[in-house]
């Protein structure tokens, strides 16, 4: 076994007002200290940092994101295990969108970072605070490579008939419009335990994947491919969200704009932060949706269905791009911890060889398992999602190859 900190990954997920980040051994996936920084830009910021198992928190002001980073670093050295003489292999970090620019993970420098800025107009939330940590990690080790993983990387070879929108083709060459996809990592992670689990060879596979967290998103692999995902040029498409609406008729934004008087940056925040599950129930949280359903609540009923009824619409649609699928996954916050949608999601699929065990699947069980009867023709599982080690992973292979 390796023993030596110059095997660690820093990974580093920089939000608009947050930074998320863990470091930790690529090959054991033990996690030696995680932490989120949160209310970058505002008075009342602070840090959560866990290492050792214990928690240490600070408040403070923190005023942009290299701020917020030297806190992460302080705070590393205040609980004993200090980044600059750790001996960091590599910093892996997570970018929203590569466009079609970035399609592999990307050793860092001038003119990648560029190009990740160059690409914001795509993703205007999510790049530029992307590009604020990657800027903050590289001045504060500057001799460790930096290594750029793209949520949108995994879904770069989507078939022309699944990523093309159906509008005048120069204006979507022009404004590069095409399906990307997001949560690319997770879903190449976890279709990968899933052949592992399985005992199978990822090439042999048809599967279906449901990452179901805040943001939510299905994809069709075959043979270790995506032929499909929901998400699309933003992770706006697709599924009913936490706050996101997920796919609606598009006359519906020009409806809005002509009648409701709203301006574009009102419906984006509309569809993006005020809509979904908490646009219907007024709770964005899966949990609190479910105690609202107990107390009758039939706005939160609603918001329930709508959901379950999207997810099956992509299920069916799958199925069917697949022509017959050999293993269905859950994963991610509401996929991993919710036996109810698991089993609703799935209802009445018999006669597709589609089954859930009432017992496996309401079991306490935080490992990737099998939910579906053994003898059932299509295995369904709950496989957790890890995104940090699929980046440190990939950031490591990298940085040794370089
Ligand atoms: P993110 O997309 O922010 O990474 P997560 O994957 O952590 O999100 O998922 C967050 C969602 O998971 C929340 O809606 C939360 O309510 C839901 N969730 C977490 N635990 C449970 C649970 N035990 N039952 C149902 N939903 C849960």
């Amino acid at each position: 076994m390796r023993e030596t900190a110059d095997d660690l990954v820093l990974v580093i997920n920089s939000g608009s007002s947050s930074i998320k980040y863990q470091l930790l051994d690529p090959e054991s996936g033990a996690v030696t200290a995680s932490g989120m920084v949160e209310r970058i830009g505002e008075e009342n910021g602070g840090i959560e940092h866990r290492a050792d198992g214990k928690t240490t928190e600070h408040r403070a002001a923190i005023a942009d994101h290299t701020a917020g980073l030297r806190l992460v670093f302080d705070t590393f050295a205040e609980t004993g295990h200090d980044l600059a003489d750790a001996g960091v292999r590599a910093v892996g970090h997570r970018v929203v969108h590569g466009g079609e620019v970035f399609y592999r993970p990307t050793l860092i420098d001038d003119d990648v970072v560029a190009a990740i800025a160059d690409l914001s107009s795509l993703a205007p939330l999510h790049n530029p605070a992307n590009v604020a940590g990657i800027e903050s990690a590289r001045e504060l080790l500057p001799d460790v490579p930096q290594v750029a993983v793209f949520d949108t990387a995994f879904f770069h070879g989507l078939p022309d008939a699944a990523k093309t929108y159906a509008i005048d083709a120069k204006v979507a060459a022009a404004h590069g419009i095409r399906k990307y996809g997001f949560h690319g990592t997770s879903h190449e992670y976890v279709s990968g335990q899933v052949a592992e689990l399985l005992g199978r060879d990822p090439a042999d596979l048809n599967q279906i994947i449901f990452h179901l967290g805040n943001g939510a998103s299905a994809s069709a692999i075959r043979g270790g491919q995506p032929i499909d995902t929901t998400m699309g040029l933003t992770p706006l498409e697709g599924l009913v969200m936490g706050t996101r609406s997920g796919d609606l008729d598009p006359g519906i934004i020009a409806h809005l704009m002509r009648s409701a008087h709203l301006s574009i940056d009102q419906v984006d925040t509309l569809l993006n932060r005020d809509s979904g599950i908490k646009g219907l129930s007024g709770v964005n949280d899966f949990r609190e949706l479910q105690r609202l359903i107990e107390t009758g609540d039939a706005a939160a009923e609603l918001a329930y269905n709508v959901y379950i009824h999207r997810l099956r619409r992509y299920l069916g649609a799958y199925l069917i791009d697949l022509g017959g699928v050999d293993a269905i996954t859950f994963t991610a916050g509401v996929g991993e911890n919710s036996p109810q949608v698991r089993a609703d999601a799935l209802a009445n699929l018999s006669p597709f060889g589609i089954e859930v065990d009432p017992t496996t699947n309401t079991a306490k069980d935080r490992t990737a398992r099998r939910i579906s009867p053994p003898d059932a023709e299509v295995a369904v599982l709950v496989v957790p999602t890890n995104e940090e080690l699929a980046i440190a992973r990939a950031a490591h292979q990298v940085a040794e190859t370089a």
